[in-house]
């Protein structure tokens, strides 16, 4: 396994509609492999395939949740409800965050790495993540729909955070 280069904004390859995947071979399943080590070595919660300049629909999630790394190959949304408000970032706009309107759940399919057909229902903070993933794979970056946050108006979002995970946590002690 190797740590892919990331790509960042105004490289074209970020712009770009990538190709289905037509064999899961010993070639995808080390891109993937890969991907997930970038991904995690970069603190991210998400990569796509345009991201390490290579033009094929894949994504790896982890929402460092506890849970295992997702390899969705040639993933697709087909049915999504309701919404919400996401701050969000990406490893290849480096240090700017944003905030998007996400549908709230989602039912998504994909490959995965043995080649089952997988369907799945999402919500909260895995339907943004791969809303967020899935755009990349036709040349879509978060910033095209982003109200984009200050310095100050995310480090006071950060805070709000931290009083609500305060709040969350005196709940359980009780
Ligand atoms: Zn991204």
């Amino acid at each position: 396994m190797a740590i892919r280069e990331l790509r960042y904004e105004g490289d074209s390859v970020l712009r770009k509609i990538c190709k289905p995947i037509k064999a899961i071979d010993s070639k995808i399943v080390e891109l993937m492999q890969d991907m997930e080590e970038t991904m995690l070595e970069n603190e991210g919660v998400g990569l796509a395939a345009p991201q390490i300049g290579i033009l094929r629909r894949c994504v790896v999630i982890n929402p460092h949740d506890g849970s295992d790394t997702l390899f969705m190959i040639n993933p697709e949304i087909i049915d999504q409800d309701g919404e919400q408000d996401c701050v969000e970032g990406c490893l290849s706009v480096p240090n700017k965050r944003g905030l998007v309107q996400r549908p709230y759940s989602l039912t998504c399919r994909y490959y995965d790495l043995e080649g089952n057909h997988i369907e799945m229902d999402a919500e909260g903070f895995l339907a943004n993540i791969i809303c967020h993933e899935l755009d990349h794979l036709d040349g879509v970056l978060y910033i095209d729909k982003a109200r984009m946050l200050s310095d100050s108006e995310y480090a006071e979002y950060l805070r709000q955070m931290d009083e609500e995970y305060e709040d969350e946590d005196d709940g359980q002690q009780e």
